[in-house]
């Protein structure tokens, strides 16, 4: 299941005590490796912050990879590699 986010460049107002990539991979149980997007089987570099439109204002981060990230649209993720942040 894919969802639509927005990627939103400012930091959380929290400053976690681990890496995004390791806060990532302990939230998701997984290994980070490939980008989060839909159609793209880029290999993942680094953590964005997402927002789901219309939703509410949670914000979530999820692995792509630089050319994604790069992108200032809606991309579609696989909802599976959302992690909620706090
Ligand atoms: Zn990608």
């Amino acid at each position: 299941m894919y969802t639509a986010v927005r990627i939103r460049g400012e930091a959380l107002d929290y400053q976690p005590k681990i890496s995004l990539k390791s806060l990532w991979e302990v939230q998701s149980g997984r290994n980070f490796e490939m980008c989060a997007r839909f159609g793209c089987d880029g290999k993942a570099t680094l953590v964005s912050y997402v927002q789901v439109p219309n939703k509410n204002r949670d914000r979530y981060i999820v692995p792509l990879c630089e050319s994604c990230n790069a992108k200032d649209m809606e991309l579609f993720v696989n909802a599976y590699d959302l992690i909620k942040a706090k």
